[in-house]
């Protein structure tokens, strides 16, 4: 499950008429799981050997899991992913090879405050995932107090933190700068992309370069300023905006990409829960539907590309000890409360693209994003219809309680919040909420070499894969990632060559 590039290549595919089929051509792949991961693997796979049959089965009646859209106030907003990091190339080639390229835009605001000690504050420039690199933005923005920020400093002349295999978020950046950096300034961000905690995720899965740097530089202050440096060099950052969004959502990407898989002869199955697999001479059979009737599907190969709990249970019988170590990867739930305020009714002066806040600050909420101000094309509509839109994020690991509210519950804990942060006090006119229950794994500290056990559980099934957020990263292009390292994987195991080398 290394991450490894799609090779981009229009050549592989060609298709390439007249061409003899190759061995195994005609061998049937069934992808489980509708999201962007199984969607993304579909089309590797037929790009790469446009003779096989591929099927994409998703449980839903909607493809694309946490890419969603829907209308706030007669406007498309996302429901779940928003955007894709501009640093890593997978998310970003996808969305230009299903004809979104000139959709791709850059967010208009970028920069969140954080609030913190009873205020917002801007988050200091050159911060990494919370950590400072600049201690002079980093006294400006008064984010941590005196004494936290005098403790910041001791990083340089304190003896190296003995790093084990792996190490906490929350350990090694209080033992190095101090728990305040770690409560008001890591906290926020982990919570932004994993909804988790700083003392419970592992440094080596969250921040592999930076626990990388960790094994020879004594420093986290210096670390993380070669890291920080390096990031917003990386292709496609460009003018150090580290985000690309889509005109009209995130959440068009499926429906371009069902498009282009169905026009390449890949067959897509919604309202279909695989519910069992099972192996059987020369390949596998997978059980569909409800179980008083099933249907039994023969397939040469298949990717499991769904979340850690059913990917458990799909392949319980075939590879158990691959089974119960997904089993035990925890997910954290959140909601995303959008609400549309008439713009008469919030005049607040609201900065940058939104404002995250810290667990330490005891509040429900933990991020507001300012919509119509981060996304220009978000911003033309809701000027259009005489609206301000705000996006709210509630919901940590360890609270599934938060959706089991209702939803008025969760729109006045949204507007109790968002009085007392940022002094908004209007009545929306419109409101959503989205929940995304179990919807982001936790990588606890170890979660790298438990990653290497489910690998190792795999192989002796090579016609079998699993691909998505479990393993390689929660977000969208790690996700992808994941999705071309499966389908390589299923390719090999089928003994089939990529077209372009056939050629
Ligand atoms: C609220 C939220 C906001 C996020 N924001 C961002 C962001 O801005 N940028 C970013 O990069 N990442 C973001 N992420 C993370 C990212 O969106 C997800 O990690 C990624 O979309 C996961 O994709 P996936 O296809 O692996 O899984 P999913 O989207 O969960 O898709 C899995 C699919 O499998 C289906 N399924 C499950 N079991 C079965 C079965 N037995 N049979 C058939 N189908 C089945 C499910 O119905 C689902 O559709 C966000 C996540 C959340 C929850």
């Amino acid at each position: 499950m290394t991450a490894k590039q799609p090779s981009g290549d229009p050549g592989a595919a060609a298709g390439l008429p007249g061409d003899a089929p190759e061995p195994g051509a005609g061998a049937h792949v069934v992808v489980v799981g509708g999201g962007i991961t199984g969607l993304a693997a579909a089309w590797y796979l037929i790009r790469s050997h446009p003779h096989l049959n591929v099927t994409v089965l998703e449980a839903t009646p909607t493809l694309g899991g946490k890419l969603a859209v829907s209308d706030v106030a007669g406007i498309a907003v996302d429901e779940g992913a928003e955007s894709f990091v501009a640093s890593r190339p997978e998310a970003l080639q996808l969305a230009r090879e299903v004809g979104l390229e000139t959709e791709l835009v850059a967010p208009t605001a970028f920069h969140a405050s954080v609030y913190s000690r009873g205020r917002v504050r801007a988050m200091p420039r050159g911060q990494f995932m919370g950590v400072p690199t600049d201690l002079r933005a980093l006294a400006a923005s008064e984010l941590i107090s005196m004494p936290g920020l005098m403790r910041v400093p001791l990083d340089r002349t304190l003896p190296a933190t003995e790093l084990a295999e792996d190490v906490s978020v929350g350990d090694l950046v209080a033992a190095r700068v101090g728990r305040e950096v770690v409560d008001r300034m890591v906290e926020p961000l982990l919570g932004g992309v994993y909804a988790g905690r700083a003392d419970e995720l592992s440094m080596a899965a969250t921040m592999p370069a930076l626990f990388r740097e960790m094994r020879h530089e004594r420093s986290l202050l210096t670390a993380t300023r070669r890291i920080a440096g390096g990031g917003m060099q990386a292709a496609g950052a460009r003018r150090g905006i580290p985000f690309r969004g889509i005109v009209g959502g995130v959440g068009r990407v499926p429906g371009a990409m069902a498009a282009a898989l169905v026009g390449s002869g890949v067959q897509i199955r919604t309202r279909t829960t695989a519910r069992a697999l099972r192996r059987v001479t020369g390949g596998w059979e997978v059980e569909l539907g409800p179980a008083p009737s099933p249907e039994m599907v023969r397939a040469d190969a298949v990717v499991v590309a769904t979340p850690a709990a059913p990917a458990a249970r799909l392949i319980a019988d075939v590879a158990p000890a691959a089974a119960m170590e997904l089993s035990e990867i925890e997910t954290a739930s959140v909601a995303l409360i959008t609400l549309a305020f008439r713009s008469v009714d919030l005049q607040a002066p609201l900065a940058g693209s939104g404002l995250l806040v810290p667990p330490v600050e005891g509040r429900m909420v933990k991020a507001v994003t300012y919509l119509d101000q981060k996304w220009g094309w978000l911003g033309e509509a809701a000027q259009r219809e005489g609206v301000r839109l705000l996006r709210l994020s509630l919901g940590r690991h360890g609270e599934p309680e938060v959706l089991q509210r209702s939803d008025e519950e969760l729109v006045a804990l949204a507007r109790l919040d968002l009085a007392l942060l940022l002094g908004i006090r209007g009545i929306p006119v419109d409101t959503r909420v989205s929940r995304w229950g179990g919807a982001l794994p936790q990588y606890a500290v170890g979660h790298r070499r438990r990653v290497e056990r489910i690998t190792l559980g795999l192989r002796d099934v090579p016609t079998l894969a699993l691909a998505g957020a479990t393993y390689e990263g929660v977000g969208v292009a790690a996700c992808v990632a994941t999705a071309y390292e499966a389908a390589s994987r299923v390719a090999r195991g089928l003994a089939l060559q990529p077209a372009a080398s056939r050629a």
